[in-house]
Parts: structure tokens; sequence; C-alpha cells
């Protein structure tokens, strides 16, 4: 397996992230239906749907091209809050590695700190532990800066870490009380389910761990209707 990502495969991965929004729609709606107005689902596959058609018309893109049409995509078609979050990480995900014809696991760790901080400066500065896709990048990152400096960890390696720690972050929004979003309108009544964005946000990462290894990515198959949380999953085979 390469240590690198390159234009191709960040091409791949843009496809297969669609992939795994439209597999987990439902799901994702289900988890903003709990908290929120019930549209993260169907606005994350809208976006996505818009971003390949935009990557098809590039011309041998890098990955900065790539991460850049997205995000321009992504602002807008989501629409919510979300269109302009993750919109605007994807395109400051794309300045930190403008030209760069292949990024290694250094380059993905500024990407998703750069990401983080657009999201940071869009949303109003949600800190970890306020319920939002901040908590699930925040665990990543931190994952990532373990190992992104170790000659002896593969990419593969250190996006699996990454990947772990995502998973934890998503799985730590239940407990909480939301300060940021529809969700915060609830109040006391948000604790106890699962964050959407913090979920799409998970499912992102893995797909990018999933492209390397081969396959899609992830399907939700059950969940807790209580919390959201995922009770069984299976792979997207290509
Ligand atoms: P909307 O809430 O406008 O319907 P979505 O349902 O698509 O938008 O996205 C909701 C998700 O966006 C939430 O689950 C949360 O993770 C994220 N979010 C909302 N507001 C913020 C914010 N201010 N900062 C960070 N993330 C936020
Ligand atoms: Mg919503």
């Amino acid at each position: 397996m390469p240590n690198t990502i390159n234009g191709s495969t960040m091409y791949k991965i843009i496809q297969n992230t669609l992939k795994v929004m439209e597999a987990n729609e439902k799901y994702l709606t289900k988890l903003d239906a709990d908290i929120g107005d019930a549209d993260h689902g169907i606005n994350m596959v809208r976006g996505f749907k818009l971003a390949n058609e935009r990557i098809q018309q590039l011309s041998n893109p890098d990955v900065g091209a790539l991460l850049n049409t997205t995000g321009m995509a992504l602002l807008e078609t989501v629409g919510g809050a979300a269109g302009p979050l993750y919109g605007m990480m994807y395109m400051r995900m794309a300045s930190v590695v403008k030209g760069k014809a292949e990024i290694d696991k250094k380059d993905i760790l500024a990407m998703l700190e750069a990401g983080l901080k657009a999201v940071q400066n869009i949303g109003g500065g949600a800190q970890p532990g306020e319920k939002t896709m901040v908590d699930t990048l925040h665990a990543a990152i931190q994952a990532l800066k373990e190992v992104a400096d170790r000659e002896d960890v593969s990419l593969e390696e250190a996006l699996e870490k990454a990947v772990e720690a995502a998973r934890r972050g998503m799985e730590s929004t239940i407990p909480m009380l939301a300060k940021w979003g529809r969700a915060s309108y609830l109040g006391e009544r948000s604790i106890g389910h699962q964050d959407p964005g913090a979920t799409s946000t998970f499912l992102i990462l893995h797909t990018m761990l999933a492209t390397l290894r081969g396959y899609v990515g992830l399907k939700v198959t059950k969940y807790s209707d209580e919390d959201g949380s995922i009770i069984e999953e299976e792979p997207i085979k290509a």
C-alpha cells in the first residue's frame, strides 16, 4: 500500500464518499430527525453528487484541485449549517495541499488541522465537548499528531489510528449537551443522541482509509433507536 495519496486516489475517495453518504442517507437523516430537522443525510448526498459531477470535468486534477472543487460544490448545494461548514473545511484543506502531486500523513494532519480551524471560524468556534463535527475531527487530529512524524508508522496505520479516534469522538457526542446549531434549541433534550455532523465526519474519514484498503466504506445496517449509536455495520464492496 502506498504511503501517499495522489490525485487519482483522492478522486476515488470523493467518489466513494458519495457512495457512503448514499448508503447512510437514511441513518444520517434519522440522527438529524432526533435532534435537528431531519435533512443531514439528504444534504450530504446532494452535496457529494454535485462534487462528483464537478470533479469529472477537471482534467488530470491534483489533490488540491479535487478538494477545492468539492468544497465549492458543498458550499453551493448542501445548505443549512453543514453546507458552509463542510464547504469551507474542504476549501481550506485544499489550500494546505495546493499544487502537491501527492500527500503524506503529515500533509493529511496539516489538512485536517486547517479544516478544523475553518469549521471553528465559520461556525462560531465550537470546541470539543459541545456536540458537533468538531468532536470527531479533533479526536482524529489528536491521534494523527502522535504518529505523523514517525517513520515506522505507515499512512494506513496512521489513518487507522485517526479513524478509531474519530469513532470515539463521534460516540462521545451521545451524552453531550448541544451548544451549537439546531440541536442546541433542544437544550437538555439533546442529551442522549449521537450528533449527525459528528457521524458524517467519521464516515468521511473512514472512507479515506477504506479507499486505501480497496473498498468503498461503511454502511450502518443497524443502530440504536434510543441514541443512534451504531450496533451493526458492513463494508460496502466496490
Ligand atoms: P442544519 O442544522 O442547518 O439542518 P445539517 O443538518 O446538515 O444542518 O448539519 C447539522 C450538523 O452540523 C450538526 O450535527 C453539527 O455537527 C454541525 N453543526 C451545526 N452547527 C455547528 C457549528 N456552529 N459549529 C460546528 N458544527 C456545527
Ligand atoms: Mg439538519
